[in-house]
């Protein structure tokens, strides 16, 4: 028997050095070999005459050589390598570029199958570096042929080959690991076909199906794993039990606002979480501006006052500044020992820190993810809050559940989505949505503007600046460069500073910055000494100056939807009527559509759900980006029918075999078991 398992080295034509190289490319064993994924196809099945080609077509065509080869060297280093040939329909020249050795390949009356992209240059038709091949061989010419993702050092062909040998020796032990009435009902393609058409499709169709049949089974795993997670937590009665105590109602009362019943029902289902001896695993979906941190203060509260200590994680020192700092207010009166663990904090009082946490002095700890590296230790952790962090998954919960005795753990979003996606990016999760704003809220009134009306923003700014408001300014990142950023957003601020509003007190604020300078700007703006606060996105999240009320973002077009509307969310936190102004720079009608949509609502799931449909589901929707497996050929967008199906039937075998323990589904428990191996938490049956 031969083993999927078994190491790419030993695979035919595999030695120690190409093996590395197919490590670089994720490829460890046979089976990685097996399921590496085709980014593309080239399609040389569509035979067509000489006549039915366009001009600039890639086709497959069978040929007659006529004549002998004709060689041109126009210039150094170029030769022209030209064969006469025809074919049913017309007469033309199988054309090479700097491959004079294919001179004497042929002979006069020799027919062959082509494929090859079609010139004309002056009267002439020309076939342009063709592959070739014998009538009737159908290994190059007539197929369709994988185009892999590569990487230097392996060609494409190189990769066909070897997949060619592991299919030849490995692909008969590939296992049917789906249970038969599942491919029946679905009507899937078993999986040696499955594997074989995804890499060599015998037609378009089969190919289809290939991928129909693998995403389907990728999505099912996947979403039977997370379902089992969810399912064992419930069931490990290992949690903490708090107490439930009259000082939290006593709390909530005390609180500046009374909280919306949205938040009293989150915080109803996080209290029963907590008192429950189950680990809690809650996911708060609520809008920019709903109050996701008086729900997490009451949640650190209710820990603090059982006896353990609390941690809260933001995606950034800033927010986490500014966590800490609502903290302390809130906390105000009451014996809670709050501290800010983050990157610029000395050393010694790093050190410091740490000993106090250690021997439980410090009762909630505020930081970025510094705030779970191995040297953090904790006394008694019963809590630990990440905010705003959609790239905290499943691995990163379990690196915590270690920290203490399997803490209470909540995740904060402000970027809603919709059902079918959460039920895989959070599977795990249990989700308490806040879907109320605090009364009072002014709605954000928000204008998409072309770059000619940008001196009379200026004036608007300036008339709000005069009145005792303030501004944020947007720039965008620039095509992944930093140095580029950060230039444009430093002429930005310099024009403002000099040309524009030389009177006003403008800031700078962008990644760049050391840890420091950012937060002295930040507190400066927030104590009103900055008026108008130039920034490139890393205001994204949290921060919280109520008293400003305009938010003007140059070259929205370049932003996301959720994303400008997280921005957007950084104004209308006061009293003042709030505005935001996108400065569209674009005429693409997709752009327009998208200000278009942030012009009409201010609701946070709305435009998700556009988001999505406008433009698939981008970076922010991958799986690894919530810490899950990486999904070699499902699309979470594309594939929402095929995710729905498999969500059912994931749902219906959890639900008729919690542990599975059926003997149809042993095979399936293996792949849940593999797929989730190394990520941290692994999937015990018991
Ligand atoms: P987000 O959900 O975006 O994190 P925050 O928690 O920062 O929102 O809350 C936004 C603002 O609303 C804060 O100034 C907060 O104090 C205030 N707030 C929260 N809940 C209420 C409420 N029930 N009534 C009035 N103001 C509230
Ligand atoms: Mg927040």
């Amino acid at each position: 028997m031969e083993h999927l398992s078994t190491n790419i080295q030993y695979l035919k034509g595999v030695g120690p050095k190409r093996a590395s190289k197919l490590r670089k490319l994720g490829i460890n064993t046979i089976e990685d070999l097996l399921y590496y994924i085709p980014r593309d196809y080239d399609d040389r099945t569509q035979f067509k005459t000489l006549r039915e080609c366009k001009i600039g077509e890639k086709a497959s065509l069978e040929v007659e050589i006529l004549g002998e080869a004709n060689i041109i060297r126009p210039r150094k280093n170029l030769s022209i390598l030209k064969i006469p040939v025809r074919d049913i329909s017309y007469n033309g020249y199988l054309v090479w570029f700097n491959q004079e050795f294919l001179k004497n390949k042929f002979f006069i009356g020799e027919r062959l199958v082509v494929n090859g992209k079609i010139n004309r240059v002056g009267r002439e038709l020309q076939i342009v570096n063709p592959i070739y091949e014998k009538v009737g061989r159908k290994e190059k010419v007539g197929r369709i042929m994988p185009i892999y993702p590569l990487t230097e050092g392996i060609t494409n062909n190189e990769i066909i080959k070897l997949v060619e040998n592991a299919l030849e020796k490995y692909l008969y032990n590939v296992d049917e690991f789906l249970p038969k009435d599942i491919i029946e009902k679905y009507n899937l393609m078993r999986v040696q076909d499955a594997i074989y058409n995804i890499h060599f499709p015998k037609s378009k169709d089969l190919l289809e199906r290939a991928k129909r049949r693998l995403s389907f089974q990728e999505l099912l795993i996947l979403q039977m794993g997370l379902f089992l997670i969810k399912n064992k937590n419930l069931n490990h009665k290992n949690g903490i039990s708090f107490k439930k105590i009259n000082e939290v109602d006593e709390f909530i009362e005390g609180l500046p606002f009374s909280l919306t019943n949205a938040q009293r029902k989150v915080v109803k289902e996080i209290e029963e979480d907590m008192e429950k001896d189950v680990q809690m695993n809650r996911l708060v979906q609520g809008d920019v501006g709903s109050g996701k941190t008086v729900v997490a203060v009451i949640a650190i509260f209710k820990a603090v006052m059982s006896g353990y200590q609390a941690v809260m994680m933001a995606p950034t020192e800033i927010l986490a500044s500014q966590h800490f700092e609502s903290l302390k207010k809130f906390y105000k009166g009451y014996d809670i020992e709050v501290e800010l663990l983050i990157g610029s904090i000395p050393q010694k009082k790093k050190e410091e820190i740490l000993s106090r946490l250690k021997d439980g002095s410090i009762d909630v700890i505020v930081g970025t993810h510094a705030i779970i590296q191995d040297n953090v230790e904790f006394n008694k952790l019963g809590l630990a809050i990440t905010d705003e962090q959609h790239r905290f998954g499943v691995k990163q919960r379990a690196v915590l559940t270690q920290k203490g005795d399997n803490p209470d753990i909540i995740v904060m979003t402000a970027t809603p989505i919709p059902r079918t996606l959460a039920l895989i990016l959070y599977g795990d999760l249990d989700i308490s949505i806040i879907d109320e704003l605090p009364p009072g809220r002014k709605e954000i009134e928000t204008y998409a503007v072309g770059p000619d009306m940008i001196n009379r923003i200026n004036k608007f700014i300036e008339k709000q600046v005069v009145e005792g408001r303030q501004a944020y300014i947007v720039c965008p990142l620039i095509e992944e460069s930093d140095t580029l950023t950060i230039k444009a957003a430093e002429e930005l601020y310099i024009n403002f500073r000099d040309n524009i509003f030389p009177n006003f007190r403008v800031g700078l604020l962008h990644g760049k910055m050391k840890p420091k300078e950012k937060d002295y700007i930040m507190e400066e703006f927030k104590n009103h000494n900055i008026d108008i606060l130039v920034s490139t996105t890393v205001i994204e999240v949290g921060v919280n100056v109520p008293n400003a009320n305009i938010m003007v973002i140059y070259n929205a077009e370049r932003f996301g939807l959720a994303q400008l509307h997280q921005l957007r969310g950084r104004v209308g936190r006061g009293n003042y009527q709030s505005y935001c102004i996108l400065i569209n720079e674009s005429n693409n009608p997709i752009s327009r559509e998208r200000m278009r949509i942030l012009q009409s609502t201010t609701d946070g799931f709305v435009i998700s759900e556009k988001d999505l449909e406008l433009r698939g589901p981008g970076e922010f929707f991958g799986t690894r980006q919530h810490g899950l497996p990486e999904l070699k050929i499902a699309n979470l967008f594309t594939d929402m029918d095929i995710l729905k199906l498999a969500q059912k039937e994931a749902m219906d075998i959890i639900q008729k075999d919690p542990k599975l323990e059926k003997r149809n589904y042993q095979k399936i428990k293996m792949r849940i078991q593999q797929l989730f191996s190394g990520s941290g938490k692994e999937i015990v049956f018991n």
